[in-house]
């Protein structure tokens, strides 16, 4: 969103920005809970009113839509920046708290590296991240941390406590002396609080590799509930799962898992990976960012633009199953098209909104006719929505507004009147108010909708699974697990991305 017509049309929408110097009074918990901590320190950013146009945030730069995208894809809400002195967003700051960051940097000066890391996976964990990513350079230690997605720094350190840091997390890992330079995974866990149970500690999967300028380190914050995802689990619609299935037990073929950032597509390809090198197929993986070690799995890590020499170190080694994640560029998608082509199973995610685009980038791969042709191939488009919270949906119609609005969304009005036994005035829909067990945001988990298209169907048009993504969705609204406002916000910002 930094083109020109992003410029234009943020002068226009941003036009006057209030000026705050103060952000006056106490804000309320549930407002300030709308952005972690964490995000909120390190992006300079603190909400402090609900409004029914939104929320209203104080920014250091009101103008970063990057950011506001943090707050709108968390919360649902546009954003209303305001922009704020120094001293007006540390006094809002404040208002969270102690600053733990404080704590961890305390502990690095004091060379206690063993308790900051246990000290920022509690921070971690505790701000809903699901990583923690170290770069080790000569002149210093930068360690960031993915909430939502979005890459967020925490803090800096000097080299000395980074080589400290790094040194023990390689004791941790187990990582011998003598293979310094070569990549090493292995796991710990983080005792939660004081307590020093092991019950509820928290487990943490650790890769230390090199880099180009130095090393790095990725500790990933085991999700229970998402890092273990089967494809039963992932959240897919029964004929979903059945055309991937099927397209699974097929000796060679391509399935792309498609959505924007955040739509929860290396969830999925880690369970479809899962699931093929569980009998002992020998499987191999390049990733932008290995997140996870997967047992059994050749796991390569490439960064953007370098994925085609990745590939074809892979392919040399000849695995039966090749993941990537993410196929970009059109010469890693002609390779894993004639991967596919001579006879490997080829599962992928692709950053792209719909099955149509990733149709387009599949097309201008420069691989001939035939060969796409030849290769079968499915798209599975997946978006996450947030859900509903339990303890504060309640059941009622569309109001008048609402109905208004859904209307003049001409394909989501044709999608929702066709859904089995809708009228629109009288359905009934979810709606969540807010509480104090979803911090007054109405949502509490993700649910996925998705949809599929097989190119061995040929009864399926290119248009339908994009309609359907539509339709999925609106049956987990009126199955009141998420809203249809969700699922609209969802499906219309992927939209948003072909832009
Ligand atoms: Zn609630």
């Amino acid at each position: 969103m930094r083109g020109m017509a992003a410029l234009t049309e943020n002068q226009t929408k941003y036009r006057s920005v209030p000026m705050l110097r103060s952000v006056g009074g106490s804000i309320p918990r549930d407002v300030l809970g709308i952005i972690p901590e964490l995000v909120a320190r390190t992006t300079r950013m603190v909400p402090f009113a609900w409004t029914s146009g939104g929320v209203k945030v104080a920014m250091e730069d009101p103008y970063d839509t990057a950011l506001h995208h943090i707050i709108e894809k968390r919360v649902g809400v546009p954003v209303i920046p305001h922009a704020a002195s120094v001293d007006a967003l540390d006094g809002a700051l404040a208002q969270y708290g102690v600053d733990s960051r404080d704590d961890v940097r305390m502990l690095l000066r004091d060379a206690r590296a063993d308790d900051a890391i246990d000290a920022l996976v509690r921070y971690a964990q505790a701000n809903d991240a699901a990583d923690i990513v170290m770069v080790f350079r000569r002149d210093g230690a930068a360690i960031s941390a993915r909430v939502d997605g979005f890459l967020v720094p925490v803090l800096t350190a000097p080299a000395s406590a980074g080589i400290l840091l790094l040194a023990a997390l390689r004791q941790r890992i187990g990582q011998p002396h003598h293979m310094h330079r070569a990549a090493h995974r292995g796991t710990f866990r983080v005792a939660q609080g004081r307590t020093k149970s092991t019950d509820d500690s928290i487990a943490v999967r650790c890769a230390v590799m090199p880099a180009h300028d130095g090393e790095r380190a990725v500790l990933c914050i085991a999700n229970a509930a998402l890092r273990q995802q089967s494809i039963e689990t992932l959240g897919w619609p029964a004929h979903v799962l059945a055309i991937v299935r099927r397209a699974l037990m097929r000796s060679s073929g391509l399935t792309v898992i498609v959505g924007p950032p955040g739509a929860g597509k290396t969830t999925a390809l880690y369970a479809l990976v899962r699931l093929l090198a569980r009998d002992g197929t020998s499987t191999a993986a390049v990733e932008e960012r290995i997140a996870c070690d997967l047992e059994g799995v050749q796991q390569l890590e490439a960064q953007r633009g370098a994925m085609t020499e990745a590939l074809r170190a892979i392919l040399r080694e000849s695995p039966a199953v090749i993941a990537v994640d993410a196929l970009d560029d059109p010469e890693a998608v002609a390779m894993a098209l004639h991967a596919a082509l001579a006879g490997r199973r080829v599962i992928a995610t692709m950053d792209v909104p719909d099955a149509a685009t990733a149709q387009q980038r599949l097309r201008a791969a420069h691989v001939s006719s035939h060969v796409l042709a030849a290769v079968p191939y499915v798209i599975v488009v997946q978006r996450l929505v947030r859900a509903a919270c339990p303890a504060c949906v309640v059941a009622r119609h569309l109001t008048e507004t609402e109905q208004r609005v859904l209307a003049a969304d001409a394909e989501a009005m044709t999608v929702f009147e066709a859904m089995e036994g809708v009228v629109m005035q009288t359905t009934v829909v979810p709606s969540v108010r807010g509480c104090d067990a979803c911090g007054y945001t109405g949502y509490r988990g993700f649910a996925c909708i998705a949809e599929a298209l097989d190119s061995r169907a040929v009864d399926q048009g290119v248009d339908a699974p994009r309609a359907s993504l539509l339709a999925a969705g609106m049956s987990r609204a009126l199955a009141h697990e998420t809203t249809l406002q969700e699922v609209l916000r969802v499906c219309r910002s992927g939209d948003r991305c072909a832009a």
